[in-house]
């Protein structure tokens, strides 16, 4: 039986874009395809808030974070980790030989500007990376207050994943100025996984080019290169990048504030939701509008639990690594809506025996 997913990413997927995904294929050196390529970039900058140029990669997230990482770390970096996504800011940076610190906290808190500012004087560092939402815990940080604190560092660049929140969450990259923004198709772009976008900065493009060691498929020069002619550097995924911009034109057809308004309701709701029969993992202040993750304090077997949704068609999340059993997660993201929520609480309520 086909589920509806609640689970954070790959999200459900729209018939349309499935539907767009089944074109027929054109060549990736044909107007054709140069055609698509621009239209798309420009919706993303669009989505992105930015005029920075928006490289498109053939790989998931994961592979524009370590562009990001081989790019932009010269002197050191600082990691914020506060768990499993952000952590691998730091792994990604040390399997490349960069020198970096990371700045770890309990899973279930968030940064605060403050302590990224005390940090940052030590004037060790020219990078930081943040990850918006941790996707483990159900943290989101609060990157207005810790953006308006690193462009006071203007020798800083700042990497920010959003994989788990753009599309979903107003993040103005320019205005926040954010020099490498990535995100991956699967989460609130609502796109099937394969291919991941970024935002960069001119800071960023001018220090990559003083970087040694950038190999080749992530190396923002050699991105440039190929955007320039509105293309990528090797063959790309064209039915992706073609749903892509489909479901750009959806969204833009929503509305970007409708949209970011319909996550944060979903995200209430189902807060209210846990709160009332459990309680929410992650600190006050720092719950996400993407996902919501929840202590298992009724000690539910998840499995049992996630199996009976399944024969009524849907599914959700164990908690991520070590919260796993201790919690789970509930993603209202992408396409979502209201009325899935509430046949969702409606379910689980029933099973729980709410
Ligand atoms: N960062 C976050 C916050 C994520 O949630 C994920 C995946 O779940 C990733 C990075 C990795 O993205 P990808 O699977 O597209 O490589």
């Amino acid at each position: 039986m086909q589920k509806r997913l609640f689970i954070p990413g790959p999200t459900h997927v729209r018939d349309e874009i499935l539907k767009q995904m089944s074109m027929s294929m054109i060549g990736h050196r044909s107007s054709e395809f140069s055609g698509i390529f621009s239209e798309t970039v420009s919706k993303l900058k669009r989505l992105m808030y930015t005029s920075n140029r928006v490289f498109i990669s053939s790989s998931s997230g994961t592979g524009l974070m370590e562009s990001a990482v081989r790019n932009c770390i010269s002197k050191r970096c600082l990691n914020l980790v506060c768990g499993h996504f952000s952590g691998e800011w730091h792994n990604i940076a040390i399997l490349n030989g960069k020198p970096a610190d990371s700045y770890s906290i309990e899973w279930g808190d968030g940064f605060t500007a403050d302590s990224v500012r005390e940090r940052l004087e030590s004037g060790n560092y020219d990078s930081l990376c943040l990850t918006h939402n941790e996707t483990s815990t159900g943290v989101m940080n609060p990157i207005y207050e810790i953006a308006e604190v690193v462009r006071n560092f203007p020798e800083v660049l700042f990497m920010v994943d959003a994989v788990s929140s753009l599309g979903g969450v107003k993040l103005e990259v320019d205005k926040l100025g954010i020099d490498v923004c990535l995100t991956s198709s699967q989460k609130c772009l609502a796109v099937p996984p394969g291919i991941s976008v970024c935002s960069v900065s001119e800071k960023a493009l001018e220090r990559s080019k003083s970087i040694p060691n950038r190999g080749y498929y992530f190396d923002f020069q050699v991105f440039l290169k190929y955007y320039e002619k509105q293309q990528t550097i090797s063959t790309p995924p064209i039915s992706q990048i073609n749903a892509l911009s489909k479901q750009l034109d959806h969204i833009f057809e929503e509305g970007l504030e409708n949209r970011f308004q319909r996550h944060s309701r979903m995200a209430e709701y189902i807060r209210k939701w846990a709160l009332s029969n459990f309680e929410i993992f992650p600190k006050e202040g720092f719950w996400s509008d993407t996902l919501t993750v929840i202590n298992n304090s009724r000690g539910i077997s998840f499995a049992e639990l996630n199996k009976k949704l399944g024969e009524r068609g849907m599914t959700i999340s164990n908690g991520y690594g070590k919260l796993k059993e201790k919690t789970f997660r509930i993603a209202h993201m992408g396409d979502l809506q209201m009325d899935d929520m509430k046949e969702l609480v409606d379910n689980l309520d029933d099973i729980i025996g709410l």
